[in-house]
């Protein structure tokens, strides 16, 4: 497939899972089930988004494995028919199409692929919580090719980014990274991470969860860096589309768990889209993230991210 063929599959694919994943928000997602923790309209949204996703791919590229986070096994169970429906017509409706509930299985297994030499990888919906609370999600898609990664698409429904309000982020290695409007056809923009060299302008961003990443840690590395600036939290991959287009400077994702491996879905598209749009990506250690060891980024600790020039400063922050 062409370049061009396969950014057109990727952002219509991604803009179909987000519309699944609005109308479950819309529809699902009550003051009562936010009450009661409920996490079945994340659960929904995810398989759907999966469905939809992997089918596009599987129909415009069947040979090219897809690594995605779910699996279905747990829809085929006899007791799930009603969570099942609720997917299927989901994803019907934002696929546009007529789906069987085979059908939407088949799609969601087609995820289930190995992580060889040329892949896909997807997470349906990156930033569970954000989803359920109203704040910041993703969809990501990378593919990945000799460990390296090659293309990345990023659906942030609830981003305002270059002056739309919901964006998707285009990369290809050496073409650079394109910010789409997700509502419409408009013209993309080219981001740049920008070229801030002094680390106490800087605004750093880290996730939510404290559980995610230690953010005594990164208070310590930004008072050392002389940032003044409160952090900006947020859920999911948004944090490497805020450092692509210059929105923040620095992206830290510090281990809170030694043991804890870096799942591949969560960082190909953002760490794309940021280097693409002239930013740098290593882990804690000022290593490369090395996707050619499976399903999690077994070579490495933790994530940094920033738009470049202040990239080294910023590791030797880290203590
Ligand atoms: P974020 O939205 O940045 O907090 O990241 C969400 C992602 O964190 C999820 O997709 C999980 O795969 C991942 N995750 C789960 N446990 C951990 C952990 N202990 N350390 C880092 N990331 C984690
Ligand atoms: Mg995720």
């Amino acid at each position: 497939m062409s370049d061009s063929a396969y950014r057109d599959v990727a952002l219509d694919a991604l803009r179909r899972a987000a519309r699944a994943c609005g109308s479950v928000q819309r529809s699902l997602i009550t003051a009562d089930t936010l009450e009661k923790k409920d996490r079945s309209p994340v659960t929904v949204a995810d398989f759907a988004s999966q469905a939809i996703v992997c089918g596009a791919l599987a129909e415009a590229c069947p040979g090219e494995p897809v690594v995605a986070e779910e699996d279905a096994a747990e829809l085929r169970a006899g007791e799930q028919a009603a969570l099942l429906e609720k997917v299927r017509a989901h994803a019907a409706e934002a696929a546009d199409a007529e789906l069987d509930e085979q059908r939407v299985l088949a799609w969601i297994d087609h995820g289930g692929g190995d992580p060889g030499p040329a892949f896909w990888t997807l997470d349906p919906i990156d930033g569970t919580k954000g989803f359920l609370r109203g704040g910041q999600y993703a969809i990501a898609l990378g593919r990945i090719e000799g460990g390296l990664v090659t293309r990345g698409a990023l659906a942030c429904p609830n981003l305002s980014l270059a002056g739309h309000a919901g964006v998707i982020l285009w990369a290809e290695r050496g073409g650079g990274t394109w910010a789409y409007p997700l509502a419409d056809d408009a013209a993309p923009s080219r981001l740049s991470a920008g070229d801030l060299a002094d680390p106490a302008a800087a605004r750093f961003c880290e996730s939510v969860e404290s559980g995610h990443s230690d953010q005594g840690g990164s208070a310590a590395a930004a008072q050392r860096l002389g940032i003044t600036q409160e952090p900006v939290r947020m859920d999911s991959q948004a944090k490497y589309a805020a450092v692509a287009a210059g929105d923040a400077q620095i992206y830290l994702r510090l281990p809170t768990d030694a043991g804890y491996r870096e799942k591949i879905w969560d960082h190909a598209a953002g760490k794309l889209c940021v280097e693409e749009a002239g930013g740098r990506v290593t882990d804690v250690d000022g290593r490369e993230l090395d996707f050619s060891r499976g399903a999690t980024l077994q070579s490495n600790r933790g994530v940094v991210a920033t738009n470049g020039p202040l990239h080294d400063r910023v590791l030797a922050a880290l203590g």
